[in-house]
């Protein structure tokens, strides 16, 4: 059978694949496919979340972009992220704890599940605080504070619409530290230009650093996807390849996709990202 995207109304991915699980959760449909080309796919009220083949790309610059560029991650929040992928890469990192805040417990049970590819141990790491809640709630009561908040949401559909808000920014702003970073998904450049747009924009006005990095996702369609890192402390920006190698060859971390020029190339941004971001 094919699995066909429809996240737009006039453009789709299809993919093939044979359905191997499928529940309408209180919050979204949920449907995990297993596919040839791309191993198993999660998807959400039809939208492609993520595939085995592909995932590190997102997975790895939706995390280490801002892990890196903070001189001392300890305390990190991620909300959403059912699939573990990002909490998988946040722990290559020597933190103190990690709150997973995540609506939807059916997708962290079928991550377990079916997707261990992906979420691999990260479950079971002491570290790990799962909280199963909206994230905008969680981040309105919190009394912690974080270096790092990931924001590993689907796009503005459904529950995750909150996630896109000013009023959700400003108090991500207010529950990190004085360093503290926040990194997001922003949608594709060109076909979701609008949600980086304005994303970036409510951003300028409450963080000192806004800086958008790209990368090419396959099962993302749509060219160049793209991640906004906003910051209290260092700009992404200005760290050289020498010191990002330096911090990478301390932590001994391994990655497939993230390195060093990746960090500041991803930064290059071509003319008509500059021009959309005015
Ligand atoms: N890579 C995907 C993307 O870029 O669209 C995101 C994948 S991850 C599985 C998205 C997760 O966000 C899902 O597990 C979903 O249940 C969760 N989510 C959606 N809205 C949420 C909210 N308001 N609070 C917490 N989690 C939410």
């Amino acid at each position: 059978m094919w699995f066909y995207e429809s996240l737009y109304p006039d453009i789709k991915i299809g993919v093939k694949g044979k359905i191997i699980h499928r529940k309408k959760t209180p919050y979204q449909d949920m449907q995990l496919y297993s596919t040839p080309r791309f191993g198993k796919m999660l998807t959400l009220d039809g939208a492609i979340q993520t595939t085995e083949a592909d995932e590190f790309i997102y997975h790895e610059m939706l995390t280490h972009p801002a892990m890196i560029t903070h001189p001392n991650p300890k305390n990190i929040l991620i909300i959403g992220g059912g699939d573990g992928g990002a909490l998988r890469e946040v722990l290559k990192y020597k933190i103190k704890k990690v709150y997973l805040v995540e609506i939807d417990k059916d997708v962290i049970n079928i991550s377990k599940k079916y997707l261990d590819k992906i979420c691999q141990k990260s479950f079971h790491d002491k570290r790990l605080n799962i909280v199963i809640d909206d994230g905008a709630k969680f981040i309105k009561n919190t009394k912690e504070r974080f270096d790092i908040v990931i924001v590993d949401s689907p796009d503005p559909i459904g529950p995750a619409k909150i996630l896109f808000s000013k009023s959700f920014y400003s108090r991500v702003n207010s529950i990190l530290t004085s360093k503290g970073i926040m990194i997001r998904q922003s949608g594709s450049t060109t076909l979701q230009a609008d949600e980086l747009k304005s994303s970036y924009k409510t951003l300028k006005k409450i963080f000192p650093v806004v800086e958008v990095q790209l990368a090419a996702i396959p099962t993302y369609i749509g060219g160049f996807f793209s991640f906004i890192i906003a910051s209290k402390g260092t700009n992404p920006k200005k760290l050289n390849v020498k010191d990002i190698k330096k911090r990478i060859n301390k932590l001994r971390l391994r990655t497939k996709y993230y390195n060093p020029e990746v960090h500041t190339g991803s930064m290059g941004l071509p003319g008509y990202v500059r021009r959309l971001l005015g």
